[in-house]
Formats: structure tokens, sequence, C-alpha cells
């Protein structure tokens, strides 16, 4: 038990390292520097349950991959088409949700939007 939990641990702590919303082979990367003989299965089942239980975010980008997140709190997602990258777009959401409430009549409790397109890192590239 007390291996279990150590392991969801550093899963949970080299998530929490970066912004960059890796995948599970890239979060197996980090963990191994760590914990050498973890496998890649155990990774992953850690962050299912981690997901489950709320302490991280899933992101299906619908590109095959899923994507973890450790920044809970409301937030929007930017997919870039040219570098791939999944970047954080805050928005004020209040009013959104309030939107979807008059258009459907249901009370909406919560919403995950993702946008496409091309990242500034990768519109400023472009324009020079
Ligand atoms: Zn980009
Ligand atoms: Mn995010």
């Amino acid at each position: 038990m007390k291996k279990y939990s150590h392991q969801r641990e550093a899963v949970r702590e080299a998530l929490m390292s970066v912004k960059s919303h890796p995948t599970a082979s890239e979060i197996y990367d980090m963990v191994r520097e760590k914990i050498p003989n973890i496998s890649l299965g155990t990774v992953y089942r850690n962050l299912s349950v981690l997901a489950d239980e709320g302490e991280i975010l899933r992101i299906s980008t619908g590109e095959g991959t899923e994507r973890f997140d450790a920044t809970t709190g409301a937030h929007s997602h930017l997919v870039c088409s040219r570098c791939g990258r999944v970047s954080d777009v805050d928005l004020p959401t209040g009013e959104l949700e309030r939107a979807a409430e008059r258009a459907s009549g249901a009370r909406i409790e919560r919403h995950s939007l993702i946008f496409y397109g091309v990242c500034a890192e990768c519109v400023k590239k472009g324009a020079s």
C-alpha cells in the first residue's frame, strides 16, 4: 500500500512540475528519473485514479492521445495545429454558462472547452 501511494505521489509531483499538459508516456519519462523500475502501466493507472478523484484533469483533444493537467480550476485549452502544444486559455466562464443556460433551458454546472488554432508563439513566428 505504501509503495503505491509513493508512486502516486511521484506521478502527481511530475505532473505538477510542468505546464505542458503531458501525455502518460511523457509523464512516465519524468517519473522514471526518480523511480527507474516503474512501468508505463503503473503510471497510467495512477493517472486514472488521480483523474477519477478529481486531483488532476484528463484532457481528450480528439487527436488520439490523452493529456493530463495538474491545474484543476476552471480553464479552457488551445490545441495548436502547428506545434501541437496544448496551452491554457483563461476566460470569464460565468457569462458563457449563462448563455448556454438561456439557449438550452438547462442548469449548467460546469463545462469543458477546447479551442483549435495557432498558438501565440507560432503566430509570432509566422509573422516574422
Ligand atoms: Zn504552436
Ligand atoms: Mn490546463
